[in-house]
């Protein structure tokens, strides 16, 4: 066995560190309270080549492996998590489906932005009636064969970086079998690219957390795109979707496992330097005891996650490691920041201080890309329940 990450992975941890820590904490607060998306430093995270890590280099990117990323993604969430799921959803919801199951046609025009963090993609699955229930997707494409487009009509909801001004395409699950048909729904993926007369971005919702993340609802109303657009085989879009959420649950894990080693690391400081009863309330076995249990969370998050990504690696499969590298790691999440707020005392409270901001944002960690309970569904299949 080898617990080891590569000097490789090491020194581009440190290349992130040091790019979070002096291009996005500095601001992150002000961005979390004014509700900015802050469009230069996600470019500057495209120039560090971030968005373009998994991907060939003959698309712009570095051919690094998918544990690489899932580093990337940690650093940056321990400093922010809103900067941390617009790369994640960019690399895994925005360019990855079109790697994954693009023509080269496809590919050669969408991945060399993507890649580069010019342009962000974003994937709309989630409708305001279909979100653990996929397969519910009423969104309908019917093939205009006079032209030969797609016209599609529905709505989507809760997109991440679906209305940025770098947003060049989204990605969306559409039925595609003839309207009043019976039996299973053919459900298939569409490219709609940003602009495309008929679809509307909603106004950005108004959320308890990631602030400085970009989540739209969306409308199509005859909205036309070239038969072409359609990514994949059709009907095979709910199956391609699923695939893909396989890596983006390993990739929320590692985003949560920076966000636990923030709360033990912010935890341990404050413990030391903060006085009560004329000592350190690090002195006191309640919050020492804290702080050594988010040690232990950080241990097993970071071993559960990062073994998912290396199964990932190896090409094994990892569907069950990467169900439960999710579940633990985003409920891990959730209690370390709840705990590290109680740590803070009353400044954990405020608004500017760095655990509330991960207490308020870790809460969707145990609702997107696949519920907590979608979650123990998927492993309880897996030890042959009928569940
Ligand atoms: C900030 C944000 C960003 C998002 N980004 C995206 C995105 O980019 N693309 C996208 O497509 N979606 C996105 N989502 C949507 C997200 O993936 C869904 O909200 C999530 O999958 C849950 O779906 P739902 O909200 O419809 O809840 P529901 O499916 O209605 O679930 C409600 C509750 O019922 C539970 N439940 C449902 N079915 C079962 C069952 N069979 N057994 C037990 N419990 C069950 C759920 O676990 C949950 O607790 C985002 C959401 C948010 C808030």
């Amino acid at each position: 066995m080898d617990f080891d990450f590569t000097d490789e992975q090491e020194m581009f941890r440190k290349v992130v560190r040091d790019f979070a820590e002096a291009e996005i904490a500095p601001h992150a607060e002000a961005w979390d309270r004014d509700h900015v998306f802050p469009t230069d430093a996600v470019r500057a995270m495209g120039e560090l080549g971030l968005f373009g890590l998994p991907f060939p280099e003959e698309y712009g990117g570095s051919g690094s492996d998918f544990t690489t990323l899932c580093i990337a993604i940690e650093e940056l969430a321990r400093v922010d998590q809103s900067a941390s799921i617009t790369l994640e959803a960019g690399v895994g919801l925005g360019a990855n489906p079109i790697f994954t199951f693009g023509t080269e046609e496809q590919k050669q025009r969408w991945l060399p932005d993507l890649c580069a963090g010019r342009t962000l993609g974003g994937f709309g699955l989630t409708e305001p009636d279909a979100g653990s229930d996929a397969g519910g997707t009423r969104t309908r494409a019917v093939l205009d064969e006079s032209t030969d487009e797609w016209v599609i009509n529905g709505e989507k909801a809760f997109i991440t970086n679906s209305g940025t001004d770098l947003t060049s395409l989204v990605t969306i699950t559409a039925r595609t079998d003839a309207p009043g048909s019976t039996g299973k729904p053919e459900i298939s993926t569409i490219i709609v690219p940003a602009g495309t007369p008929g679809f509307e971005v909603q106004p950005p919702y108004r959320k308890m957390g990631w602030h400085a993340s970009d989540t739209h609802g969306l409308s199509f109303s005859d909205c036309r795109v070239p038969a072409g657009n359609l990514l994949g085989e059709r009907g095979r879009g709910f199956a391609n979707f699923l695939a893909t959420l396989d890596d983006g649950r390993v990739a929320i894990a590692a985003l949560a496992v920076g966000v636990i080693q923030c709360c033990l690391d912010e935890s341990v400081r404050y413990a030391n330097e903060r006085n009560a009863f004329g000592k350190p309330i690090g002195s006191y076995q309640a919050i020492a005891f804290k702080c050594a249990d988010l040690a232990v969370m950080a241990a097993q998050a970071r071993h559960i996650t990062y073994h998912a990504a290396w199964l990932k690696d190896q090409g094994r499969p990892f569907k069950h490691e990467a169900a439960m590298a999710k579940l633990y790691a985003t409920e891990a999440a959730v209690t370390a920041t709840r705990e590290a707020t109680q740590i803070f005392g009353g400044y954990g409270f405020m608004d500017e201080t760095l655990v509330a901001r991960q207490y308020r944002d870790s809460k969707i960690l145990e609702i997107g890309e696949g519920t907590s309970e979608v979650q123990r569904m998927i492993i309880a299949r897996g030890l042959g329940l009928p569940v």
